[in-house]
């Protein structure tokens, strides 16, 4: 430590201000009293400084020191991120539970990654090769699921001058040796990254592939894209929660990053016994081989909340410079906001709206904007990815509100959740009606070739039976259903079987879980196919209630239940079914 430091001259809950602090500089680190309580400069004045402090600050008070360490805010990046458990400022808590139990005490430190494990490391360059930022030292199976790649960090390149063979290392140990022309430097397989700002890269790329879900009104009706950005706002016990486990369930990401971030601590409880526990459809071993959580629940300090979804975003930075796909969730990005205008209100800083400050769009879109799909540094250019997904949870559910709002401006995937369907147990509860996803139309081509080529045709004709639906029900509403034609009847019969056979989808079912793009595709059409051949029928003077009443409708709703492997054969003899009892009814009619 420093002996140079500053003194506290006012205490006010998380916020600290100093005196002689002249030398640092904004968002600089430092240690607060001899408890070396971590906190970190907000602003700036001559040489008085603001500082939130990320522990309980009881018992500090005017006169005690304030230690510069001179350095930003940082995250430590290398094996042993994947399974850890960390708390906003990449405290490993599952370490300090350890040491510490349950309440964990003030001024406690553990380094982030295990300075004792010893990794294999496997060396990809040689010596004598020219490297630059971003290429692959070598290698690390972390995890089952996970092989990570040590590499050059951004700011360095030169020549090889030695590299350690294939051997287990700690990752402090120098693993190569780099001659920048300017000296010699000793690279291990450990980096540090500031939490905000955001790595560099080759290139951002459009997004133009979709991120499976499994989940189908998410990627039949409002897909997002690999790299893509998406909120989820809805009041409480709507199922914000379940559709972000869901998606770091399912979501064809390799690395999910998981920010609790002022949750009660029993969801996050939640996330800690049920990850481990579920299987990775894609490897066959727990969900936490490729994943990596971090927790602030509402219990903890607040300003360590702040920082939490910039340490998220910076360990996801770091998988994709890997070329990885990562998916990075955060809920609830309202009880981050909370944080900011709280440590705002300290500062006395001139309150915007409902009391956030005016910065609170631009800090939002700092974090989304870090998501995407790029080219990363280095020689080869890998290719990765990362997916934002944010939870909002409005007060009462009213999205009018400055975080949904200010959100809404910058992603391009809204799943608005609904009180009323969460109500009437249709869930997911996504409002197909208020619902979009800007990336429809640029992702339809991956599904026509990827999938069926009358994906986007199925997708469309479906939309618009949902919407039809919906302008039929006010007319039904006001003048009864025997006004409406066989024809609409039919419509509002196929968009009821498009709602509950298809919309609906069991989280907790262990089949209805996940449904494949092809799977949804197929239902969808056999859906579709209960119009086009019912309307003909119609045409053909067929009765309305044998139609809506017809035995394999049944089946129909029970499609989604049955194994993936099953599906293709299942729907068509569903169609074949759905043919002979038609032909049957209309027949009959002729008879
Ligand atoms: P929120 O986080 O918005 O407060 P939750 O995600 O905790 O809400 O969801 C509340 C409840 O809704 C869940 O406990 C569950 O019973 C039900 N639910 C939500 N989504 C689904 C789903 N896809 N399938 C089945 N049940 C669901």
């Amino acid at each position: 430590m420093t002996e140079k430091h500053g003194t506290i001259v006012k205490v006010a809950g998380p916020l600290i201000t100093a005196d002689g602090m002249g030398d640092v500089q904004m968002f600089d680190v430092v240690h607060v009293s001899d408890k070396e309580l971590i906190g970190e400069v907000i602003e700036l004045r001559g040489d008085r400084a603001s500082i939130q402090v990320y522990e309980e600050t009881g018992g500090i008070g005017p006169g005690e020191p304030v230690y510069p360490t001179g350095a930003p805010l940082s995250v430590e990046l290398g094996p042993g991120l994947i399974e850890s458990i960390y708390d906003g400022i990449q405290r490993p808590l599952t370490k300090l539970f350890e040491s510490a139990g349950s309440r964990i005490t003030r001024g406690i430190a553990a380094p982030a990654l295990d300075r004792e494990k010893l990794w294999l490391f496997n060396p990809m360059a040689k010596v004598g090769d020219r490297v630059q930022g971003g290429d692959a030292l070598g290698c690390v199976q972390e995890t089952g699921a996970v092989k990570h790649i040590i590499m050059v960090p951004p700011a360095v390149s030169g020549t090889v001058t030695s590299i350690i063979g294939e051997q287990k290392a700690r990752i402090t140990d120098t693993v190569a040796v780099i001659d920048t022309g300017k000296g010699e430097i000793e690279l291990s397989m450990m980096q540090k990254w500031p939490v905000r700002k955001g790595r560099p890269y080759k290139e951002k790329l459009p997004p133009n592939e979709p991120m499976i879900t499994g989940q189908r009104v998410i990627d039949t009706f409002f897909p997002i894209a690999k790299g893509g950005v998406a909120a989820v706002p809805g009041p409480f016990g709507s199922g914000k929660t379940v559709v972000q486990h869901q998606l770091a369930k399912w979501a064809d990401a390799d690395i999910i990053v998981y920010i609790g971030c002022g949750e009660r601590g029993n969801e996050m409880t939640d996330v800690l016994t049920e990850f481990p526990e579920l299987v990775d459809p894609r490897t066959g071993l727990s969900l936490m081989k490729r994943t990596v959580l971090i927790a602030n629940t509402s219990d903890m300090p607040v300003a360590a909340r702040e920082a939490s979804i910039y340490t998220g975003i910076t360990i996801a930075e770091y998988f994709r410079d890997m070329g990885y796909k990562v998916a990075i969730m955060a809920d609830s990005t309202s009880r981050w906001a909370e944080a900011l205008r709280e440590m705002s209100g300290r500062l006395e800083e001139m309150p915007g709206e409902e009391g956030y400050p005016a910065y609170l769009s631009s800090r939002l879109a700092e974090f989304y904007e870090r998501a995407g799909q790029v080219v990363t540094l280095g020689s080869e250019g890998r290719k990765g990815a990362i997916s934002a997904i944010g939870a909002v949870s409005p007060p009462g559910g009213d999205i009018s509100e400055p975080v949904s709002q200010a959100t809404l401006r910058i992603v391009k995937v809204f799943w608005g959740l609904s009180a009323k369907l969460a109500y009437a147990r249709h869930f997911p509860a996504i409002d197909w009606l208020q619902s979009y996803s800007l990336y429809l139309d640029r992702l339809e081509p991956w599904f026509d070739n990827n999938i069926a080529e009358d994906w986007g045709a199925c997708v469309t004709r479906a939309m618009t039976l949902l919407q039809e639906e919906s302008e039929l029900q006010e007319i039904v509403s006001l003048v009864g259903i025997d006004a409406l034609s066989v024809r609409d009847r039919l419509k509002l019969e196929t968009a009821r079987s498009i709602r509950e056979d298809y919309l609906h989808q069991n989280a907790f079912d262990a089949v209805d879980t996940y449904t494949s793009p092809s799977k949804q595709h197929q239902l969808l059409k056999l859906l579709l196919e209960f119009y086009d051949r019912g309307a003909a029928a119609l045409e053909n003077g067929a009765e309305f209630s044998r139609l809506a009443g017809l035995p394999v409708r049944e089946r129909l709703g029970r499609y989604k239940y049955c194994a993936e492997k099953d599906h293709k054969q299942l729907a068509a003899e569903l169609s074949g079914e759905l043919a002979s009892e038609i032909r049957n009814i209309t027949d009959a009619e002729r008879d």
